[in-house]
């Protein structure tokens, strides 16, 4: 297994569950590399992604969250990866400027090879497209010589977006299919770890296997069985056509 102990990636997640269902593959695997994955949770979900919680009688908003961060702790520990939760709110998601300045920092000090967040559009969750801007505005302060925060000027980590719940309306097409078949045991253990959402893992589980079965057909490699969508913000710079 190929050792990159020093190497970084940040995740942005809008709410508790997000990473788990769209790019928990992605984590396991560079986690299971040697990569150290840093998930930004931006709020808990506590509001719009919380329905098996709100079931409960007597909830109330304060517990929903207690709830939720366990769940995407656990979830984060099955993956490999560490996670912060900024408590940003959600329905709707409103990071605040100290917030933003934390998360520049988050870029500058350790400096991802790659970021992964949510789409540019999601007509069913505005928290969705906010995070998408918070990360990608982030990343263009953390490269500005100008823009106070501890670490060093950011170079050009490229951008993946996963993919939304609907990808048709959030206009999403998937341009990268990630082989994540080698830790599918683990991503379906972390999906299973989000007892609010219990309802997704089956979704997610055979969505897995339809990009699955596109991997093949797009790469003629007959040992994937399960795959992630991605799509990319900037250009591939490369000195090979592959
Ligand atoms: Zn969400």
């Amino acid at each position: 297994m190929e050792n990159s102990s020093s190497k970084n990636i940040l995740v942005f997640s809008a709410h508790a569950a997000d990473f788990v269902w769209r790019a928990g593959g992605a984590i396991a695997l560079y986690s299971s590399r040697g990569y150290r994955v840093r998930i930004l949770c931006l709020s808990f979900g506590e509001r719009g992604e919380s329905q098996g919680a709100w079931k409960q009688p007597g909830m109330t908003i304060d517990r929903v969250k207690e709830i939720r961060r366990a769940e995407s702790t656990r979830a984060a520990s099955i993956l490999g990866a560490e996670i912060r939760f900024f408590d940003s709110g959600d329905y709707p998601l409103l990071p605040s400027p100290e917030t933003i300045a934390e998360i520049v920092a988050e870029y500058r000090v350790h400096q991802p090879e790659f970021v992964l967040t949510h789409s540019h559009l999601d007509p069913y969750n505005p928290d969705h497209p906010t995070a998408n801007r918070v990360a990608l505005d982030a990343r263009v302060y953390a490269q500005a010589a100008g823009y106070p925060a501890a670490g060093s000027e950011l170079g050009a980590p490229p951008v993946f977006l996963f993919e939304p719940h609907q990808p048709e309306q959030c206009e999403f097409k998937p341009q990268v299919l990630l082989d994540i078949t080698s830790v599918w045991d683990r991503k379906k253990a972390a999906m299973e770890s989000m007892e609010a959402q219990g309802h997704l893992v089956d979704y997610y589980t055979d969505l897995g296997k339809r990009r699955g079965v596109q991997a093949v057909r797009n790469s003629g490699r007959k040992g994937i069985k399960q795959a992630e969508a991605y799509e990319r913000v900037f250009p591939q710079v490369t000195g090979d056509f592959s």
